[in-house]
């Protein structure tokens, strides 16, 4: 059954087949679709450039559990969204094309991003990221609920490493590394401004040094070690990049005030003076 988009008022069937007017669904129905972990990696080496990798992530069927998972959320809905239809695609990569901060988190949430298409929206841990991204300057507004309503980022782009939502939030290591060359390209096709990444949680942190090293650039050896607040210089093909630790903006780390705002304005004010952004 078509459900009304909340903002817009067109119809959508949920999942939303690329191609149909959803706010921001850079797909059509000509996308190529990647069914495997072999032709992810095939597609991510070739793709050309953002607006290729948006469209062809959007559409991605090559991990079957996530397919299930995604598509199972976006029919089934949570009761408070009954009434909404569901994106239940991948989520790509979103922001500025050129960005001079880099935002790496692990996956859409399943009634999140998972439900509006856009990258950590309609959820608290976006409520949380956004809301520090506008107190340092970095977004227009403090609130993200759709992917009509008018958020614009500042010279920044949030990425998920993982770009389907995962049962309990969990992808395992087969997808994890099946998805990684998604994220190697976007590195490529967009990071070369990018002068800050700041991790979310351990699995962003791993995932941002995996995406600089596979992409060409260099790590400090050994590994750097993820905390809140840590620091890591990489080179990557374009200069030096510095990456940040921030814990994971999770229900769970800011209702127990293991992350708090101040611990976030710190991060993100360091992120937004190192690339220039600040206000
Ligand atoms: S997690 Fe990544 S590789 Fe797996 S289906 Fe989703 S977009 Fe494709």
């Amino acid at each position: 059954m078509s459900l009304a988009h909340p903002r817009t008022g067109a119809l959508f069937d949920s999942p939303v087949p690329p191609g149909a007017g959803w706010p921001g669904d850079p797909a059509t129905v000509r996308t190529a679709v990647a069914s495997t972990q072999a032709q992810v990696a095939a597609m991510a080496l070739a793709v050309e450039s953002p607006a290729q990798l948006d469209a062809e992530v959007s559409v991605c069927r090559a991990c079957p559990r996530l397919v299930e998972w995604r598509e199972h959320v976006a029919s089934t809905k949570r009761r408070s969204f009954a009434d909404q239809p569901y994106w239940g695609r991948p989520v790509p990569g979103w922001g500025a094309e050129r960005p001079r901060l880099m935002i790496v988190g692990l996956a859409p949430a399943a009634n999140g991003g998972n439900r509006t298409g856009r990258v950590f929206t309609g959820d608290r841990s976006g409520d949380v990221l956004y809301a520090a991204m506008h107190r340092a300057g970095l977004a227009n507004s403090p609130i993200s609920v759709d992917a009509a309503d008018g958020l614009v980022l500042n010279g920044s782009r949030v990425v998920a490493a993982v770009r389907c939502a995962p049962p309990d939030n969990a992808p395992t290591p087969a997808e994890r590394a099946t998805c990684a060359p998604w994220l190697t390209a976007e590195w490529r096709l967009t990071g070369g401004n990018a002068r800050v990444i700041v991790a979310l949680g351990l699995f962003g942190w791993r995932s941002s040094l995996d995406m600089v090293r596979s992409a060409g650039g260099r790590v400090p050896r050994p590994q750097p070690k993820f905390g809140h607040g840590a620091a890591a210089t990489l080179v990557a093909a374009h200069g030096e990049v510095e990456l940040l630790g921030c814990y994971h903006p999770s229900q769970q780390n800011t209702f127990t005030g293991k992350l708090t705002a101040q611990m976030l304005d710190d991060v993100f004010g360091r992120a937004a003076a190192i690339a220039g952004l600040s206000r």
